[in-house]
């Protein structure tokens, strides 16, 4: 009889374990989850979210590596956007090389079928999870070499679904981020995100003295251009000119497009001299380029320029934008193809 309810005790007891075990690791699943929901609701620019994701998951499924690929589906292929090889985070611009084609792999295989597929190795167990939202396709993630050396379950699939569920958001919401903030010919940010980045540029120079100066931009007699060249060419001129702002300033610098063939660039911590050394090297560097028409024939543009650096004379950020656009239309006057600088506000 006490041998009978020992055994008893004993098989309730191993059950409440077990529940106990399926439930602790529901909760981990949860947690996890919910981690990622806050580094994606902590912003929209995957640059920021990336690395936290990649750093959530690695960290609480103890993997060795794991990567995530973003569809080019015109190019049928797969671009890794942010990778963890143990310690190391990489960043999209150092995996340029690793893009993997669509067709007759796992990533593509992935897609199809819509689920995750496990791979139990050798060399190494891996999970590749498909990335949908909305059920449109926008990548693969993929999960390697747990520390465990455990294959993958189905109960780990079932959980790596559901964080390829909240990566497919950060990324789906990355996109529309950029179709909203990138300017469509160009690809630098628009007007709207420019007056807001000026706005918040003053707010921080008010705040905390932090400093900032500012260019704008003005094609000269770009009117006469397109009517010489074709309003194609001048489309590609204007491609081509972003770049150029693009490619001579820093990553921390803000390039817009303004208006029409109006740029404008904010210059974080950057003082007037700075600023005015960098417009200068921009004006003779747009002078001297061969831009490239719809036929291929090497064009030239010039372009005026006006300089403005915050200062506590300027009430608000209208009022440091009008000074800038007067340096601008004072570069004009003086014959174009020039850099004037904005008078300080009282001087
Ligand atoms: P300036 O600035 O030197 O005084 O002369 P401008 O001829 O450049 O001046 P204006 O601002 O009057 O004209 C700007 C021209 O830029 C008018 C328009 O044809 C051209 N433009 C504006 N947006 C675009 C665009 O998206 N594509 C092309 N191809 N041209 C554009
Ligand atoms: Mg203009
Ligand atoms: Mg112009």
């Amino acid at each position: 009889m006490s041998e009978l309810s020992d055994s008893r005790i004993g098989s309730d007891y191993a059950s409440l374990h077990r529940r106990n075990l399926l439930l602790m690791r529901e909760v981990d699943h949860l947690s996890t989850l919910r981690e990622i929901g806050l580094a994606i609701s902590g912003s929209l620019e995957l640059r920021e979210t990336l690395p936290l994701i990649a750093n959530v998951v690695q960290g609480a499924l103890d993997l060795r590596r794991l990567a995530i690929y973003e569809l080019l589906e015109e190019r049928g292929c797969l671009r890794p956007i942010v990778a963890k090889y143990g310690d190391d985070l990489i960043l999209a611009d150092r995996l340029e090389e690793e893009t993997e084609s669509r067709r007759g792999t796992p990533f593509g295989e992935c897609i199809d079928a819509r689920r995750v597929l496990l791979q139990p190795g050798p060399p190494y167990p891996a999970a590749y999870v498909p990335l949908f939202a909305k059920h449109k396709a926008l990548g693969v993630m993929l999960l390697e070499a747990p520390r465990s050396d455990e294959p993958f379950s189905s109960d780990d699939a079932q959980l790596f679904r559901d964080i390829g569920a909240q990566v497919a958001i950060a990324l789906q919401n990355n996109q529309l981020y950029a179709l909203a903030v990138n300017d469509g010919l160009t690809g630098l940010f628009v007007r709207r995100y420019f007056d807001l980045q000026l706005k918040d540029a003053f707010a921080q120079g008010e705040r905390y003295g932090r400093l900032f100066s500012m260019l704008l931009f003005d094609i000269d007699h770009f009117k006469k251009f397109n009517d010489t060249h074709g309003h194609q060419t001048g489309d590609l001129v204007l491609q081509q000119f972003a770049q150029l702002l693009r490619e001579s300033t820093r990553e921390s610098d803000i390039c817009c497009r303004y208006g029409g063939e109006e740029m404008a660039i904010i210059l974080p911590e950057t003082p007037m001299e700075e600023a005015h050394l960098l417009a200068a090297k921009l004006c003779k560097k747009i002078r001297g380029h061969a831009f490239t028409g719809t036929d291929g024939q090497a064009l030239s543009v010039t372009s005026s320029i006006g300089v403005a650096e915050f200062g506590k004379g300027y009430q608000t950020p209208e009022d440091i934008l009008r000074a800038c656009d007067d340096a601008l239309y004072e570069a004009k006057r003086n014959g174009r193809n020039r850099v004037e600088i904005a008078l300080r506000p009282g001087g």
